[in-house]
């Protein structure tokens, strides 16, 4: 098969220029003409030599995920849902805010950790995605939006889709570098978020390799209830946890921790428990905490907590100086919010027929709509 150049962060893509005879310098113009002008035809690359054109044209491809398909919001967030294959899907979600434009990206189809709360974990855990995909989510989103425009649209990404991005580390890391690359999409490292359940020794490789913005998904105040919430506690707990994310701080560009809590109601939405959590945190860990209503799905048997357990929640955190934001909900009407991603892929079978169909309801509008769809 043809080599995906969605694959490579730029080192890679120097070499697999020099793999093929060309100087580095080809691999700028290359890289810049994919992830700057979302060009994918290279007859197209006009600056680039017609020998290399060719040369390219024979053994190399810019491939994007299929789309499935394509949701707008009423509140203007929109969600693609991409095919990866065997009938899995991924999505990727834009969330449009005043300042500023936010892409949620997924990193794996499924999840093998396994949270209580969580529609992807209860999906189990499919396959990683390949560096492409993950970028690719990138690519296809920030063009789509910037509608042959020159100016940037997405400038947050956050790792918070499907998937546990740091049990799929070796396509994650190339993937971060191309977002954060002048040459590519030039994003801030401030601006780029990996979201984790918790990997100790991963959150350190991370630090040492390609410091961004962290956010863990604490969850509970003690590891009693964090091992029931989230499996992979077990191995390591939250004491170990803390201190990764103290010796993160050292490399990170920003001088705090995000600590995203999902509130389950009667299971871990008490004042006290709120209390708890002061005390594990507080003069410890520079962090904020956001709280995130839970999306209800059947299986889980769990509950979104009410609106006034959240807020005297918040209190708590925020009377001992802790900033705590409550997340607001975007996409409902498009079951685009958190954990919800896979609501549309729990059940494989019933995801192969329906994927199927979907593929002829797409070609059935390209076919109508030349370009259309591309
Ligand atoms: N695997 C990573 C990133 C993907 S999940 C992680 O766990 O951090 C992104 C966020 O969505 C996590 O904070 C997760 O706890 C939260 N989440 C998962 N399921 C949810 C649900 N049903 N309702 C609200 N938030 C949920
Ligand atoms: Fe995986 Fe994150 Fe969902 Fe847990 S919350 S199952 S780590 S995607």
């Amino acid at each position: 098969m043809a080599a995906n150049l969605l694959d490579f962060d730029l080192e890679g893509l120097a070499a697999y220029c020099d793999s093929l005879g060309e100087k580095r310098y080809r691999a700028v113009q290359l890289y810049r003409w994919i992830h700057q002008k979302g060009e994918s035809d290279f007859e197209r690359m006009s600056n680039l030599a017609r020998s290399l054109r060719s040369k390219l044209a024979g053994v190399a491809e810019v491939r994007g995920l299929p789309l499935l398909s394509e949701q707008r919001s009423a509140d203007g967030t929109v969600k693609w849902l991409f095919d990866v294959g065997a009938g899995n899907a991924v999505e990727a979600v834009y969330i449009p805010e005043d300042d500023r434009g936010t892409l949620c990206v997924s990193s794996q189809a499924g999840c093998a950790v396994g949270c209580r709360f969580c529609s992807t974990g209860h999906q189990g855990f499919s396959r990683n995605l390949s560096t492409g995909e993950i970028v690719g989510q990138l690519w296809f989103a920030e063009h789509r939006l910037r509608q042959g425009g020159t100016e940037r649209v997405i400038d947050n990404v956050v790792m918070m889709g499907m998937g546990e991005p740091l049990q799929n580390y070796a396509a994650l890391v190339p993937a971060l570098r191309t977002m954060l690359d002048d040459h590519a999409y030039g994003l801030s490292r401030r601006r780029v978020t990996v979201s984790t359940s918790g990997m100790v020794t991963m959150i350190d490789r991370l630090r040492e390799d390609c410091p961004v913005a962290l956010a863990v998904s604490l969850h509970a105040p003690d590891d009693a209830l964090r091992d029931q919430l989230v499996p992979l506690n077990r191995k390591d707990g939250i004491e170990a946890l803390l201190d990764a994310c103290l010796r993160y701080l050292e490399a990170a560009p920003r001088d705090f921790v995000t600590f995203e809590y999902c509130m389950l109601d009667g299971v871990n939405d008490a004042p006290e428990q709120a209390a708890r959590l002061v005390q594990l945190v507080q003069g410890r860990v520079p962090c904020k905490f956001n709280l995130i209503p839970f999306n209800p799905f059947p299986a889980s048997g769990l509950k979104r907590s009410s609106r006034e357990r959240v807020q005297a929640f918040a209190a708590v955190l925020q009377e001992a100086g802790i900033v705590t934001t409550v997340r607001k909900t975007r996409g409902e009407d498009i079951a685009a919010a958190c954990g919800q991603l896979a609501g549309e892929v729990q059940d494989r079978t019933r995801v192969e027929q329906r994927l199927a169909r979907r593929r002829e309801v797409i070609a059935v509008v390209a076919a109508a709509a030349p370009g259309g769809l591309s």
